[in-house]
């Protein structure tokens, strides 16, 4: 494993049902501190790469048949999700997934589940969540399932926070989301970066937005990496490709 990123994926294949291949070679890494963006279109298979790092591909039928995944320098290709997240890694998952029956501030309580902080530590952590989403403490008493879709997905990220991570797998945060919601979630995932030192791999087929705030794409086709390189370089020559990278 290279020494000093957070996450290394070697050669991984995932395949379901023992036929369809869903991803193959893929082969990436994530720095510490940084955004990495997976860009491509529907079906390509970007949230498949996420739920492998997570370990929820066997949830979906799925195995990986070839490859090693390291995170911090540990092998955790077969490492389940809950050993991640209690080692700092956590997905986001597509669609945002908010208990609809429960407040926004029980939600992101469930993402503590994992440490079991004192009551004190479980309060001052909830205030960290809410200085960087404002919005949430005022609807902290609301049922999730009746705020928007962009509260729905600051609930998502708020609770992946509260599990204290240091990597955090976003898949889509801008599916049905308004354009001026989407700046403000990414403008939020890049304060987390700047000022908390969080790394993000994230999957997008919204390329023109997560190019603006990533440091480092991967353009993903056919469940190949066909495109690598800095965030403005890819944006270059994205400019001249906006179909196959289903930029919206
Ligand atoms: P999306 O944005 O729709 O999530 P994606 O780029 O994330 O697209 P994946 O969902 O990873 O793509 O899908 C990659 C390929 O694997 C597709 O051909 C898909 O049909 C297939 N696939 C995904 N999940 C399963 C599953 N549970 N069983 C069988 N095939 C699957």
């Amino acid at each position: 494993a290279v020494a000093d990123a957070i996450l290394q994926l070697d050669d991984i294949e995932v395949i379901y049902e023992q036929v369809i291949f869903a991803i193959k070679h893929i082969s990436l890494q994530v720095s510490p501190r940084s955004i990495v963006a997976l860009l491509g279109a529907n079906g390509a298979g970007k949230s498949t790469i996420l739920k492998a790092i997570s370990g929820l591909v066997p949830a979906q039928r799925g195995e990986i048949v070839q490859g090693k995944i390291y995170y911090q320098g540990v092998d955790v290709t077969q490492a389940t999700p809950g050993d991640l997240v209690s080692r700092g890694l956590v997905q986001v998952l597509e669609g945002r997934h908010c208990f609809g029956h429960l407040t926004v501030e029980e939600n992101l309580l469930t993402g503590a589940f994992v440490r079991r902080p004192s009551a004190r530590v479980l309060a001052q952590e909830l205030e960290t969540v809410y200085s960087f989403f404002p919005r949430l403490k005022l609807l902290r008493k609301n049922h999730a399932g009746y705020t928007s879709g962009g509260e729905q997905q600051m609930v998502a990220i708020g609770r992946a926070l509260m599990a204290d991570p240091k990597l955090i797998l976003l898949d889509e945060p801008s599916m049905g989301l308004a354009p001026q919601v989407v700046e403000e979630i990414f403008d939020i995932v890049h304060q987390l970066q700047q000022t908390q030192g969080l790394s993000f791999l994230l999957a997008e087929q919204n390329a023109t937005v997560a190019l603006r705030y990533a440091d480092y794409a991967y353009v993903i086709e056919s469940g190949h990496v066909t495109q690598q390189g800095d965030a403005q370089t890819i944006a270059d020559s994205a400019a001249l490709s906006d179909s196959y990278l289903g930029a919206s």
